[in-house]
This record gives C-alpha cells, structure tokens and sequence, in this order.
C-alpha cells in the first residue's frame, strides 16, 4: 500500500518544479493507508489548504487510476517534528501563510477551492434545488439577506461541491475579492497552529480583514471545541459587519449539532438554512449521465437507470460506482451493458444487486444439504429437512428481514409462531453448533449476503 504513495509521489515530482516538490511535497509523509483514507502528516496546518488545492487532485488521480477508480479520502495530521525538520533541511522558509502573489496571474488566488465542482456541472433536482438556489443567490449578492447561509444534508449529498461552486462563481465576477474555502476541521487546524506559534494576528487578520467570502464546510467538526468555537463566533462577528458572505455546510440542521454553543448556533439561523436531501432517481440518473459525459464513459439508459435504482443513498457512491465500473470494462475490454454492470456490481457492492430473494435462499439451502425444493416447503419433520428449511428461514429473516407471516407463506403455508421459533432456535445455536454455522456460512457466501 505504501509502495503505492511513493509510486505517486515520484509520478507528481516529474511534473513538478524541484522547488516546489522540495517546498511542498517533500515533507509529507504518509502514516497509513486504511480503507480508503490516507494519513498524511504534514508540518503545519497551511500545508493542508495548499496541498489540497493544488496537488492533492493530482494524487488521487494517480491513485484513483491505480486502484479502479477508488476515490481515497486525506486525514490531515499535523506534525511539528516535521516543521522542526522542514526548517533544518531545507534552505527556504516553510511555508506559513499563503503567499498571494504567488500564483502565476491567471491562477486565482489561493482559495482553497477545488477546481472541478462549479454550478454548471451540478445537476438541479427536487431533493436540492433550494440549497442550488440559494448559493446562486449568495456568489451572486454577497452581505445582503441570506447571510449566512446554512447549507445541511447527508453525507456525499453535494455540500461540498456546492460551496466550491460559490466561491468559483464569486471570484468570476470579482477576481480580485478574497474567498476562503477550508473545513472546519482545517480552520481547527490552522487555529490551533497559530496560537501555538504567536501567529495569531496573522490568522485573525486571513479570516478576519483580508476575507470577502468565507465558505466554512463541515462545521459540526467544532462540536465540543469550545476554544475553536469562541475565535469562529468572533470571525463570524468581524465577517458579518462588514457584510461579507458567510457560506456553512453541516450534516444536521443548525440546532442538531451537538455540543455547539447556543450563540453560534442562533446566529447560523440569521439568514437563510437549506438543507439537501437524496436525489430522487430522475435526479441521480442525470448525474450519471452528466458524469459519464464528463469523464467519456459510454453508458446506455438502461445500464444507468440500472446504477440508479441500485445505489440511492448518496451521490459519491453512485460516481464511485461508475468509475469503478469503466475501469473494469476498460481493463477487460468490455463495453459497459446491462450484463456486465450487473455482473461488475455484483462483486463490488455485494448487497446492490437486490436479486436476492427467499427463494435463492431456499435453493441455496437445498444445494447445500442434498435435498428438493419441496421437501424444505414440506411439513415433514425429519431433522435432514427440517434444520435445513430452519437455515433457510433464519437467513431469509436477517438477511432480506422478510416478515414471519411471509416467511409461513414461502415456506409451503405455515403459521409465523412456527418460523419465528425455528430463526430464535437457528440464532440462539448458530454460533456454538459447527454444522449450523458451517452451513450458514457457506449458504451466506455463496449468495454474497
Ligand atoms: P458532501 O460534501 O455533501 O459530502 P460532495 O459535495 O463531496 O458531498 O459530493 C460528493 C460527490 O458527488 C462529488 O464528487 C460531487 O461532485 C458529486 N455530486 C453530489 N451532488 C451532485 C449533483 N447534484 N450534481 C453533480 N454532482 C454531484
Ligand atoms: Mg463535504
């Protein structure tokens, strides 16, 4: 896993000037790889804005590409060993503060946005359209009502990308403003950081003075932070009368954060709270399609109906899952059709393909011990049928959560006292009972449940 960091990291120094691969890249290290999630331990909290707007997409991209689409997510670890050691190696300051002039003049200055979410590659449905309205309405009128605006939803909803695109859209029309896009676990960070180095004024003076739009994501990170709360409430304070735009995400509404002083949580309700709900299926089919486009992946409007229907919850899942479905076909050289992407999906999400029914479960009972599909629907009592109909039934309960009236039904016309003592008996054995369990386990498996 790790040989897989070092492999991006020397792809990216190719593209890079030394300078600023020593600068920047150089001191990251990579802690561990878990999941999904890379450990990255970096000197100071900077590193983490500036990394993850300007390389961090890089990287991922190479890994994505590594490993089948696979969208890695970064913990950021400060680590002031790594600053102490920054100083000593390197002839150049470390890099604190982010410096404006820096970026070549086309390039905006350094926001922290990430490039690819803009509101024209967001697609508007029911479930979000309020929350699209909104952030239309605070890139384009900053400091009048609707400020701040609360912007609430699950996660892989498109809080994030909807901020990004305001930010976006607010430097298009005035590239010289100032907009900050960091998470509140960043803000943390970098707070925590500067109070620790006497840097304080210059972090008041980056989120307070030199500030025309704060976009604030994941703000139910300073839950219980007390500290970290009381200098956001006075950043917010500063913000708001001078009339800058506020922009906060959280996964609950403004009095469901835990652990959020009153204060803050009354002034999130000030201007405008719009929460996003989970796409409705018109919805999640357009984003496919729309992602599709983007990346130039072929797919029909059966296969995408068929990756809408299958995944709902969450519209990173659903990119996941067609990024991982165009590797594979790319790898396989397979086009993308029905077949193959019931096929694919099968073995990348095990319980999407909801073709699992009683039935599979009754014949993959039967296989496994040798008997007839009539005999498991039968009233025979003999224990070489009746402990597989009991497999059966407590797999059919606690993996599909059938009822037991519906059980009695599927199981050849018997009454639900009857199954719901055979799955208490199947569970209260399973785990002691090696020919249960073995069975179980191999029925299980089979099916992928
Ligand atoms: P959140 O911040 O709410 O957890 P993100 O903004 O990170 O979610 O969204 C997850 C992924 O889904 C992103 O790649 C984003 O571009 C995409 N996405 C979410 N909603 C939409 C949408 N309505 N249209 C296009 N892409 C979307
Ligand atoms: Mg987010």
């Amino acid at each position: 896993m790790m040989a897989m960091w070092d492999d991006a990291i020397t792809d990216i120094r190719g593209r890079l000037s030394e300078e600023n691969f020593e600068t920047w890249l150089s001191p990251i290290e990579c802690r561990k790889i878990e999941g999904d999630t890379l450990y990255l331990a970096i000197p100071n909290s900077f590193y983490a804005e500036w990394i993850g707007s300007h390389y961090l997409p890089l990287i991922l991209d190479f890994l994505a590409q590594r490993q089948g689409g696979m969208n890695y997510a970064v913990e950021w670890i400060v680590d002031e060993k790594l600053q102490q050691a920054a100083l000593t190696t390197s002839s150049q300051p470390v890099p604190r503060a982010v410096v404006s002039n820096q970026a070549p003049a086309k390039a905006k200055t350094p926001s922290g946005l990430s490039p690819k979410y803009a509101f024209e590659n967001f697609v508007v449905g029911p479930s979000n359209q309020l929350a699209f309205a909104a952030c239309m309405s605070a890139a384009s009128k900053s400091g009048q009502h609707g400020n701040p605006l609360f912007i609430y939803g699950g996660v892989g909803l498109g809080k994030t990308h909807l901020v990004n695109a305001v930010g976006h859209r607010f430097l298009e029309r005035q590239s010289a403003h100032r907009v900050r896009y960091l998470s509140a676990e960043c803000f943390t960070n970098e707070f925590i950081w500067s109070l620790q180095n006497g840097k304080m004024d210059e972090f008041r003076h980056r989120y307070r003075s030199e500030c025309d739009l704060l976009l604030m994501d994941d703000i139910q990170f300073l839950a219980g932070r007390e500290q970290t709360q009381e200098e956001f409430f006075h950043t917010f304070n500063a913000l708001y009368h001078l009339d800058r735009q506020i922009v906060v995400t959280s996964d609950v509404p403004p009095k469901q954060i835990p652990g959020m002083q009153e204060r803050l949580i009354s002034r999130f309700q000030w201007g405008l709270v719009a929460d996003i709900q989970a796409p409705e299926l018109d919805t999640r089919i357009a984003i496919l399609r729309t992602k599709a486009e983007q990346e130039n992946i072929p797919i029909s409007n059966e296969v995408a109906l068929f990756l809408a229907q299958t995944i709902h919850s969450n519209v990173r899942e659903l990119e996941g899952t067609l990024l991982r479905l165009a590797v594979k076909a790319e790898l396989l050289e397979r086009t993308i059709d029905l077949e193959f992407a019931k096929e694919a999906l099968r073995s990348v999400l095990p319980c999407a393909d909801q073709a699992t029914s009683v039935e599979d479960i009754q014949r993959a009972a039967c296989e496994y011990f040798g008997i007839k599909l009539s005999d498991i629907k039968s009233h025979r009592r003999h224990r070489a049928v009746a402990i597989p109909r009991m497999i059966a039934m407590y797999l059919s309960r606690q993996r599909l959560g059938t009822s037991y009236p519906e059980l009695g039904d599927r199981f050849g016309g018997k009454d639900h006292t009857t199954v719901m003592s055979a799955v208490r008996k199947i569970a209260s054995i399973v785990d002691d009972d090696t020919i249960v369990r073995e069975a179980v386990q191999t029925i299980e498996r089979k099916l992928r449940l």
